[in-house]
């Protein structure tokens, strides 16, 4: 029998890479819902090809235009954020792969949960903001998170017992600016942070990439996959990119799981967990890797990644408010409107203004945080324009 799944962002780099899967192994896998934000171009193309009976598109306007040419099809488009969540409630459906990028992950995932749906998680940032509200729920329904951003789900690999956990190490590319003097950092434009060395992804995630809160966001993302607290986390830098992450052991085992930065791997992974699928994909050769590497990261370089573990230990609202923080900042960064500093200064600025709250959050809690952080973020930004 045919695994049915729905796609949440199917246009972007993971949910195109998803699709490239669901082709390689079209007998075991059918796709029953996409959706996106508002690239129906795509979106209708990805229907067509796939025969998928449902998508969804958030921005309502595009919505509608997709609905029309889809007249007469056999796709029903399904619009705005509550159509995102119908396609997730959809009876059939086996397995949810949360692809969105930023906190637009987060409603689906909780409503994935409480339908008893099995979940692929690649958006980060929904654990970063909500991690006590949704590994909570998925507790309470027995529903495994299965990770696919690449470093987790190398974990999930080599996790055995987690008592037996001294510590997991988190590898990080180091980006691009890994060896750039510090004074140059303000000179980086968007384009030369959006060439990525080792991985091919999404506009937001790769300047994450290339400030290093990413990596604060996955130790963050780890804390709560894996029940894991901070102080037994840590980030190192790796700049081949083929150890994807490690568990060190308290008897002094320390395993990994290596591969070429690919991530139709992580994600076949979670399609087919606890089983193994062959693919054409090129096996790695050690001898042509040669070297591996390992540093320290540079935290005086890459504020980003102090703030997000601060964050993290802070807990309550204060992770959603660095997340939120971030994505405006990034946003801000993207359209030249700050400097590639500012983005973790505003970071940092927003997370010393908020009024935090902790103890047991409810959805609201983190929304509240999420639109307050927001507000003050893009406030910041355009007091400093106007200096
Ligand atoms: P992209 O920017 O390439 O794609 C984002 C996708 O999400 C697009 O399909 C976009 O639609 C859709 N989208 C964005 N916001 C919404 C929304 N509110 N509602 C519905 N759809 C939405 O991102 P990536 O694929 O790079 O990353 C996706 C997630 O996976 C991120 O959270 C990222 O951190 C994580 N991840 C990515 C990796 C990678 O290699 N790319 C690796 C590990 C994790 P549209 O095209 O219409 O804008
Ligand atoms: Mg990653």
């Amino acid at each position: 029998m045919k695994k049915n799944i729905v796609i949440l962002g199917s246009t972007g780099s993971i949910g195109r890479q998803a699709l490239e899967v669901v082709g390689w192994h079209n007998s075991d896998l059918q796709v029953l819902g996409i959706a996106a934000q508002r690239n129906i171009d795509l979106l209708e193309e990805q229907a067509k090809t796939f025969g998928v009976p449902y998508v969804a598109v958030e921005d309502k306007d595009a919505a509608l235009e997709l609905e029309h040419r889809l007249q007469g099809s056999n796709t029903r488009c399904l619009a705005g954020t509550d159509g995102i969540l119908e396609l997730v409630r959809i009876p059939d459906v086996d397995l949810i792969l949360i692809a969105v990028s930023g906190l637009g992950g987060l409603l689906p995932t909780l409503e994935a949960i409480t339908h008893n749906k099995q979940i692929a998680l690649a958006n980060k940032e929904t654990l970063v903001a909500g991690g006590s509200l949704v590994t909570e729920a998925a507790l309470k329904k027995g529903i495994r998170i299965i990770p696919v951003d690449s470093e987790h789900s190398a974990i999930f690999q080599c996790l055995e017992d987690t008592a037996d956990v001294e510590k997991l190490l988190i590898t990080a590319s180091g980006g691009p600016f890994r060896e750039m003097p510090v004074d140059q950092l303000k000179k980086i434009t968007p384009e030369m942070a959006l060439r990525h060395p080792t991985w091919q992804m999404g506009d937001k995630i790769t300047i994450d990439s290339a400030t290093l809160m990413n990596k604060g966001l996955e130790i963050i993302e780890a804390r709560w996959l894996f029940g894991i607290d901070y102080d037994r986390i840590e980030a190192v830098i790796h700049p081949q990119s083929i150890i994807h992450s490690l568990v060190a052991y308290k008897d002094g085992a320390v395993l990994a799981q290596l591969g070429w930065p690919d991530m139709r791997v992580p994600i076949q992974y979670a399609f087919f967990y606890p089983e193994r699928k062959r693919n054409n994909l090129h096996p790695l050769d050690l001898v042509q890797v040669g070297q591996l590497s390992f540093e320290t990261p540079d935290l005086g370089r890459f504020p980003c990644l102090r703030l997000a573990r601060e964050a993290g230990k802070i807990g309550g609202t204060m992770t959603a408010v660095l997340n939120a923080a971030n994505e405006v900042a990034v946003q801000a960064f993207l359209g030249h409107k700050i400097a590639f500093n500012a983005i973790s200064e505003l970071v940092d600025e927003v997370m010393n203004l908020h009024n935090l709250k902790t103890g047991k959050l409810d959805l609201d809690d983190i929304l509240e945080a999420d639109r307050w952080a927001r507000e003050c973020t893009r406030q910041l930004i355009n007091q400093q324009s106007k200096k």
